[in-house]
């Protein structure tokens, strides 16, 4: 229960990774004023146009207040035993791998935490995988090759040191717009350089001191092209590399021969004067950040081409030291503490994979026998494996795969053809919710009350200045209820999230021999106020200073990676479809979309075309055009881009069913995926663009 009054309430944002503090205060109903946290380390009291209008976003249209069976309001009771009897069932019937639960960055690290330890641990299945599979999980496949741990070795503070910044593929200043004004104040006050390297020239380009539009895909042949030129140059560290890499044997030997200026730049076609001036300025500058996104992570070689810029940076000793590191900037607000709590397919739990020691340990720690020992459905497969008939229930929590997944329409078949599907979520209605046996009301924004973990590993805490409305529950408190119900009550008998954060503290902690870092011991046994209290913080100091990494024997790993074949255009599909975010909108618009505010700056899906295609195609700015692939097609009103590279397109990812029948860009991506870390390759998709 909440207090009667309720002054300002410190709280974390609701959308990105940046995580920027707010403070809310309610003024009465479900209004509220949103200000920037001045003491937040995030964003000293910054916030972008999405975290300002968050206020206007938190009324309980389009909300869903009761459980509902079918079309039928229910009551809990009813609700919580029908999805324990239905998992049960199924498990008892085909066996654990036969159930799912798909899972999302927008849940807090509590919820995360239990979601993993009843599927791992109890049901005794792998099979939870989360929306962040498709967002940053080529990083963390990239972190565990080089550095044996899922580890970002950077933060915010060191954008204020660095001297160099490179972003690749990463429209930081719309997608990540407090990092962006960061930069930016760095390059005002110490005249910070910034390289933005993007086949698009985004908003992030303005000002740069060089943007290198290279061809969508070629970045691993970039960054073997800048290691050549580093080694040439003596820039490598022999010193660092001698006593703390590993590099596989002929990785030297490929580093140095067929990767000159000229055939990098014919690979990656940029002007060779244009990468000479990049690669002298890598060269120069010691103190250089790589802050990459998704234009790296969402490849089907998304893995490699993570791995190509850790190897630079391991190669130059550039990480460990302040202002110098490879930085993975995340999408959602907790995708990092989902992969703390191991919330992953891949992973078992606290940064453990599946190494039998580590089930053994985990196995001991949860007091669960059946412990899964092998890792689960990534979620392309999973949907693939639903649609195959053999996951039989699934349980999707705070996200909307039906939209979000490549292939959606395959995406949607599955779903209609699952025997069971429950859907937890703060929204009534959406894509994948209707196709839900059961729904079941979650809490949001402003009513839940937990942690989350930024791109920097800052642990802020979310906390509730709203009353939960309706049956609205915590999403710890219905997985737990359900988890009572198939006969875990003692294991699952929470009455508070610093009880499910203390267990987690404890689990990092674990017969933890000091090879992880991710060890929270300080917090495991912190009270229910100290919780309440938390402050801001971040876990592992500087990770890697003292050149010790994760791996059993200390020292990180260069990884022979190799630039993939690149397709000459096809004749049925001469163009290649990128896809992306706007400024103001945040995944499939549920919330943002109720923001009259947020909703001018971009009205519509728009397809984004460089004149010159526009033209053969004979279409002009505002025309009605479908985008088609070998998935599907949709319309889009075409914007004309002299930002765009000839012969590239770029949609919006945020329209569904539920706002219009056009701008469908989840239609149109393949579901192929990167071998590694089973990330959809978003980004090149080959299509066509018709005026109707
Ligand atoms: Fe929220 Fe991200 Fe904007 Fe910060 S940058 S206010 S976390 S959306």
């Amino acid at each position: 229960a909440l207090p009667a009054f309720l002054g300002p309430i410190r709280t974390t944002c609701a959308y990105c990774g940046v995580g920027c503090g707010i403070t809310a205060t309610p003024t009465g109903g479900r209004s509220v004023m949103i200000a920037g946290d001045a003491d937040h380390p995030a964003n000293r009291g910054r916030l972008c146009s999405k975290g300002t209008h968050l206020g206007e976003t938190v009324d309980l249209t389009g909300r869903l207040l009761h459980p509902m069976i079918g079309q039928k309001r229910a009551n809990w009771g009813r609700a919580l035993n029908l999805v324990a009897r239905r998992f049960r069932e199924t498990i008892e019937r085909h066996g654990p791998d036969s159930v799912a639960f798909y899972v999302s960055g927008q849940l807090l690290t509590e919820d995360y935490y239990i979601a993993n330890k009843l599927m791992k641990g109890f049901i005794g299945s792998a099979n939870i995988d989360t929306n962040s599979r498709l967002c940053m999980s080529s990083a963390v496949a990239g972190h565990n090759r080089a550095f044996g741990e899922d580890i970002v070795p950077a933060s915010y503070d060191d954008l204020d040191v660095a001297d160099l910044i490179v972003l690749v593929g990463s429209n930081t200043a719309w997608c990540h717009p407090i990092v962006y004004q960061r930069i930016q104040a760095a390059r005002a006050k110490r005249g910070t350089r910034l390289v933005v390297i993007d086949p698009r020239r985004t908003e992030s380009c303005e000002g740069a001191d060089i943007h290198l539009p290279i061809r969508p895909g070629s970045d691993v042949a970039l960054m073997k092209g800048l290691l050549a030129w580093c080694d040439e140059a003596g820039v490598t560290d022999p010193d660092f590399l001698a006593r703390h890499v590993q590099a596989p044997d002929g990785f030297w030997d490929d580093a140095r021969s067929g990767h000159d200026l000229w055939s990098t730049a014919r690979a990656c076609d940029v002007p060779p004067a244009l990468l000479q001036q990049f690669f002298e300025l890598f060269a120069r500058t010691p103190r250089t950040m790589t802050l990459f996104s998704q234009g790296i992570n969402q490849s089907i070689r998304g893995t490699d081409q993570v791995n190509s810029i850790i190897n630079v940076h391991l190669a130059t000793g550039r990480i460990g030291q302040p202002g110098a590191a490879p930085f993975s900037i995340t999408g959602q607000p907790n995708a990092m503490g989902g992969r703390e709590v191991g919330g992953l397919a891949s992973t078992l739990a606290a940064h453990m994979d599946f190494a039998p020691e580590n089930v053994a340990r985990v196995r001991r720690f949860w007091g669960a026998p059946f412990t899964a020992t092998k890792p689960g459905l990534k979620a392309v497969d999973l949907f693939r494996s639903i649609a195959e008939g053999r996951v039989k229930a699934l349980w999707v929590m705070a996200t909307n795969p039906a939209v979000s997944l490549p292939d959606a329409a395959r995406v949607r078949e599955a779903l209609a053809a699952c025997p069971f599907v429950v859907v937890s979520d703060v929204i009534a209605n959406t894509d994948t919710s209707a196709h839900a046996h059961v729904r079941l009301p979650a809490a949001a924004w402003g009513e839940k009350d937990g942690t989350v973990t930024n791109s920097d590993r800052t642990i802020s805490r979310q906390r509730p200045f709203m009353a939960l409305p309706g049956d609205a529950r915590p999403d710890w408190w219905i997985m737990a209820e359900v988890a009572a119900r198939m006969g875990w009550r003692s294991d699952f008998s929470y009455r508070h999230p610093a009880e499910i954060w203390r267990e987690h503290a404890r689990l990092t902690a674990y017969q933890n021999d000091g090879q992880r870092l991710l060890n929270l011991h300080d917090y495991a046994s912190i009270g229910n106020e100290a919780y309440d209290n938390m402050q801001p913080f971040r876990w592992g100091d500087r990770p890697f200073a003292d050149g010790r990494f994760s791996t059993p024997d200390g020292r990180a790993r260069l990884v022979q990676v190799d630039q993939m074949e690149l397709q000459a255009p096809l004749k049925d599909w001469p163009l290649t479809l990128n896809t992306g975010r706007y400024r103001d909108h945040w995944h499939t618009m549920t919330r943002t979309g109720l923001s009259p505010k947020l909703a001018r700056h971009r009205e519509e899906p728009l397809v984004e075309v460089h004149p010159q295609d526009a033209a053969a195609l004979g279409l002009a700015q505002g025309d009605l055009a479908r985008v088609a692939t070998a998935q599907g097609d949709s319309l889009f009103r075409v914007r004309l881009e002299e930002g765009q590279r000839v012969g590239e397109i770029f949609t919006p990812i945020h329209w569904t069913d539920q706002l219009s029948t056009g701008g469908r860009t989840g239609l149109l991506p393949r579901p192929l995926v990167d071998p590694h870390s089973g990330q959809p390759g978003f980004k090149s998709t080959p299509a066509r663009l018709q005026k109707i």
